[in-house]
C-alpha cells in the first residue's frame, strides 16, 4: 500500500475491509484466461467475499456463480451472474432454497444425497419443471489441508460416497422431474500441494471408466475450487498459479467426448485483493509478552480463531526498530487472537495495521457479536 492510500486510511473509520480492485481484476483476467485456454467454465464461490461490488466486477469477467444457499442464488442473480451459468451446492437446501433456484432456472443442482434429489424431483414437478442435476461424489481424496477444511474424504458430510454412486444414478432415471447432467467434486480448501489435483483427475477417471462399462457418459464434469493462496508472503503469490492448476486437468483428465469441465474458484480469486485495515488502541505489556491490542476483532476477521489460520499483518505508519508483539482484538475470548510473537516495528496507539490476505472468507464472515458495529468496506478505485 503506497504512501497515498495509507493518508487516506488516516481519515477513515476503523476497522475496514480495504480491497485493491486492481489486482482483484488482474486476478479475474489472469483465471479467465488460464480457464479459457483449455475451454474450461469458470464458476466464482460466492461464499467466498458475497460483497455486491466484488461481485459485480467478477460476473464482468463472463464468470458463473457457485453458491450454497437460496440467499445466494438470489444474490448472483440481482448482480447480473446469467442464470444458466449458476451452480448451487450444499448438503441441507431448504425446500423454499430449492424452489428459489427452480424459478430462477440455474444451470445445475450440485446434489449431494438420495432425499434431496427426491425433493428437487417432488418440487420441481409442482412448478412444471425439470431440474438439471450433478452428482457430487466424495472421491475419498486427501487435500493434504486443515481438517475443517477437508470435505472430500469418507468421514465428511459432503456428498455421495463411491459405493452408493451406481444406486444414485439408477434413481435419477426413474424421477420424471429430474435430469441428471454431470458430476461435481470438491475435495477442499486452501490447497496449495497440487498434487492433489493430480490424484483428483486420476480418481475420476477411474470413476468415469467404471460409468461408462454402464453405458454412462454425462456432459458436465465439474471439479469444484480449493486452490490455495500465498498467506504466509502476500506480494511473493499476489495472483495464483491458475495456468499450472488448469494444466494438471488438461494434461491428466481423460475427457469423453463431447464433455465440458467446470471449476469453481473462490479464494484463489478474491484471497489477495482484500486487506482488514484496523487502528492500535493500546500497547500492554504483560510479564513475558507485550500486546497490541486492535480496533478489529474475531468478529470482523474470524479465521484465525476459527481454524488458526495464518494472516501476515503489518504496521502501516510505524518505521521503528522490530520487536515481538501477540495481536489481539477486544473481544472476551482467548481465540480473539490475529497473532503471536509477530514482529512489527515499534508500534504505538493510533498505528494503523493492515492483515494480509483477507479478500476470502473474511467480510462475509464478520458478525455482531458483542454487538459490534460490521466492518466497513473501501474499494481502490472509488476511495483513491
Ligand atoms: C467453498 C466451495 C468452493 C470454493 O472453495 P475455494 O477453496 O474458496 O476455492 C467451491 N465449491 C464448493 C462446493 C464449495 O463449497
Amino acid at each position: 500500500m503506497n504512501i497515498d492510500t495509507i493518508k487516506i486510511f488516516q481519515s477513515l473509520k476503523t476497522p475496514f475491509y480495504y480491497y485493491d480492485t486492481t489486482l482483484l481484476r488482474a486476478t479475474l483476467q489472469a483465471a479467465s484466461q488460464a480457464a479459457g485456454q483449455h475451454g474450461f467454465h469458470l464458476h466464482y464461490a460466492i461464499k467466498a467475499n458475497a460483497n455486491p461490488k466484488i461481485l459485480d466486477i467478477i460476473q464482468s469477467y463472463g464468470i458463473g456463480a457457485d453458491c450454497v444457499s437460496g440467499n445466494e442464488v438470489a444474490r448472483a442473480s440481482t448482480c447480473g451472474f446469467p442464470a444458466d451459468r449458476i451452480v448451487y451446492a450444499g448438503v441441507g437446501k431448504s425446500d423454499e432454497e430449492i424452489r428459489i433456484a427452480l424459478e430462477k432456472e440455474i444451470f445445475c443442482f450440485n446434489c449431494e444425497s438420495l432425499p434431496e434429489i427426491e425433493v428437487i424431483n417432488t418440487i420441481a414437478g409442482s412448478l412444471g419443471k425439470k431440474a438439471a442435476i450433478a452428482l457430487r461424489i466424495n472421491p475419498n481424496v486427501d487435500a493434504h489441508t486443515h481438517h475443517y477444511i477437508t470435505t472430500g474424504i469418507e468421514e465428511n458430510k459432503f456428498g455421495f460416497y463411491l459405493y452408493d454412486l451406481d444406486r444414485a444414478i439408477a434413481a435419477c432415471k426413474e424421477l420424471e422431474h429430474i435430469q441428471l447432467i454431470g458430476l461435481h467434486f470438491h475435495i477442499g480448501s486452501q490447497i496449495t500441494d497440487l498434487t492433489v489435483f493430480r490424484g483428483l483427475c486420476l480418481r475420476v477417471n477411474e470413476i468415469q471408466t467404471r460409468l461408462k462399462e454402464h453405458g454412462v457418459i454425462l456432459p458436465h464434469i465439474n471439479f469444484g475450487g480449493g486452490l490455495g493462496i500465498n498467506y504466509d508472503c502476500p506480494t511473493c503469490g499476489l495472483i495464483p498459479d491458475f495456468a499450472s492448476y488448469f494444466q494438471i486437468f488438461e494434461d491428466l483428465f481423460e475427457v469423453l467426448p463431447g464433455q465440458q469441465l467446470h471449476f469453481e474458484l473462490g479464494r484463489s480469486l478474491v484471497g489477495q485483493c482484500g486487506s482488514l485495515i484496523s487502528r492500535v488502541l493500546y500497547v500492554k505489556e504483560g510479564k513475558h509478552k507485550k500486546f497490541v491490542i486492535l480496533d478489529a476483532g474475531m468478529n470482523d476477521l474470524l479465521r484465525p480463531a476459527l481454524y488458526q489460520a495464518f494472516h501476515r499483518i503489518e504496521n502501516l505508519t510505524s518505521v521503528g526498530t522490530h520487536e515481538k508483539y501477540d495481536i489481539v482484538g477486544p473481544i472476551c475470548e482467548s481465540s480473539d487472537c490475529f497473532g503471536k510473537d509477530r514482529e512489527l516495528p515499534a508500534t504505538n496507539r493510533g498505528d494503523l495495521i493492515a492483515i494480509r490476505s483477507c479478500g476470502a472468507y473474511g467480510e462475509v464472515m464478520a458478525s455482531q457479536y458483542n454487538l459490534r458495529n460490521l466492518p466497513g468496506n473501501y474499494f481502490s478505485e472509488s476511495v483513491l
